[in-house]
């Protein structure tokens, strides 16, 4: 088989492949992910979305802290202004 191809295909045919169990109850044998036992189709990219509301979060911008430390800076530029105007 492989003496009949042009190219070398000996490391494509010889990689993991995938153990998952088809419709027809055979392994789906389709190269597995790297380091992982299942391929593309079968979960070996990960399994959908982040738990919980991680990808929300794009920067950090209005989240609780960042809000509240935004305020506390423009509560002490206000009053080192007054302060400023005072003297
Ligand atoms: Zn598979």
């Amino acid at each position: 088989m492989a003496e009949t191809h042009r190219r070398n295909t000996g490391p494509m045919t010889a990689s993991p492949r995938c153990g998952a169990k088809t419709r027809k109850g055979t392994p789906c044998q389709a190269p597995a992910i790297a380091g992982k036992a299942r391929c593309r189709m079968h979960g070996g990219k990960g399994s959908g979305a982040p738990p919980g509301n991680r990808n929300a979060l794009k920067h950090g911008f209005h989240t609780r802290e960042e809000r509240a430390f935004r305020q506390e800076m423009r509560q002490l530029l206000r009053a080192s202004q007054d302060l400023l105007e005072k003297s």
